[in-house]
């Protein structure tokens, strides 16, 4: 049955898709969603058969709807929903041992470059980390003991944008797989799977969520052995989510579509303002002619998104000013929720960076990050002057 759904629904729109995927129609009393299975535990029939289902933290058919959506929607082999986007990162990097090398963008997530080397570095892992906007970085940072690339493309904060095609590529040739962290633009505006990626995994507390309320991620595997893989991992980690998490983000994922199209228009307005506003000395957003990768962005992505970065032109004081004078943007780390917020990268996501290295990735004081939400544009935009002008 549930092999059927996938299938039926892969000529169908994505908008279709986010709607009908995975949804386990409920035979006993005909309810239109997927009932949430709030149990640690399934019965058996007999002492050979169960249900399908014998334990929660193994498989739970609330997750196993989400995972199913989840999995149609990137065009992978199969999918494990996690806790957090963290233990989802975790569990794809399980499939390396000690010795393994891994290179990885200069410009990580925060939380990934801590997993990387504070935690598994200790463990024997190698890590290099470059620009992964230079393909001649990406070369010669290979060893023979290199055995995967990690992918998260646009940047956080500066949106610089990866050639998800020829990075794969790269490691393709060299026997090595590559995992791409798709959180910032959501399976909707972007499919490594499509270009060669192996594995990609998503923080689902941001656009596939998109509420703000609830933790939690995926792995997605191209083929059915790293699908296995994955999920043997996430059992035996205990990594898997909850069902009632599963269910939050599941109802979120329905209407992933209309969210992004209407927070990237809103996106795209606010970056053009942005743009001309004579405070404002540099936009960072794929949307934008100015942008350096703006026409990589153009093919490999489907829209450019709805995270954005800017400079202002005097520093501290302007960035600080605009960041407390809105009132409609919440001061907040996060993104790819319905609400915009607004963040000062310096002390909030970036702030365990050593100055330098945060100079040397293009982050100052005078940088200021927003993730647009669902308000309106010209609220929001209405919103940005009035904090600009003094
Ligand atoms: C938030 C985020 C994560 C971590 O996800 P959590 O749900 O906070 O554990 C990983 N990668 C990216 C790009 C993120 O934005």
């Amino acid at each position: 049955m549930s092999q059927k759904h996938l299938s039926d629904l892969s000529h169908l729109h994505f908008s279709t898709q986010c709607v009908h995927g995975g949804v386990h129609k409920d035979q006993q009393y005909n309810s239109v969603t997927t009932p949430i299975y709030p149990t640690s535990t399934f019965y058996w029939n007999s002492l050979e058969s169960h249900s399908g289902y014998d334990y929660t933290r193994s498989s739970n058919p609330t997750r196993k709807a989400l995972e199913e959506n989840i999995a149609a929607l990137e065009g992978g082999a199969g999918c494990s929903a996690t806790s957090t986007g963290m233990s989802a990162v975790h569990c794809a990097m399980a499939l390396f041992s000690p010795g393994d090398h891994i290179i990885a963008p200069a410009d990580l997530y925060g939380g990934t470059f801590r997993l990387f080397e504070r935690f598994l570095k200790e463990k024997g892992l190698t890590f290099t980390f470059v620009d992964m906007t230079d393909s001649n970085q990406v070369r010669s940072a290979f060893t023979p003991q290199t055995r995967a690339i990690w992918i998260e493309t646009p940047s956080n904060p500066l949106l610089k944008v990866i050639d998800i095609g020829a990075v794969a590529g790269l490691a393709r040739a060299r026997g090595c797989i590559s995992i791409c962290d798709n959180t910032f633009l959501s399976p909707y505006l972007q499919r490594p799977l499509d270009f060669g990626v192996d594995i990609v995994v998503h923080s689902t507390t941001k656009y596939i969520n998109g509420h703000s309320d609830v933790v939690g991620g995926c792995v997605v595997s191209k083929s059915v052995e790293h699908a296995k893989q994955i999920a043997w991992t996430c059992n035996a980690l205990g990594l898997s989510c909850s069902p009632f998490d599963a269910w939050l983000v599941l109802r979120g994922l329905k209407t992933l579509s209309v969210r992004m199209d209407a927070q990237q228009a809103s996106a795209l307005l606010i970056a053009r303002f942005l743009e001309q506003h004579p405070l404002i000395e540099k936009v960072y957003y794929p949307g934008l002619e100015s942008h350096p990768q703006h026409q990589l962005a153009r093919i490999q992505q489907r829209g450019p998104g709805a995270m954005l970065a800017f400079d202002v032109r005097d520093g501290r004081p302007v960035a600080e000013r605009v960041c407390m004078r809105t009132h409609l943007f919440d001061v907040a780390e996060s993104l790819g929720g319905i609400e915009s917020l607004i963040s000062f990268p310096t002390t909030m996501s970036h702030a365990s960076m050593t100055p330098a290295a945060r100079a040397a990735a293009g982050i100052t004081e005078k940088t200021v990050r927003i993730s647009v939400g669902l308000e309106h544009a010209d609220d929001l935009i209405a919103d940005l002057q009035q904090a600009l002008s003094t």
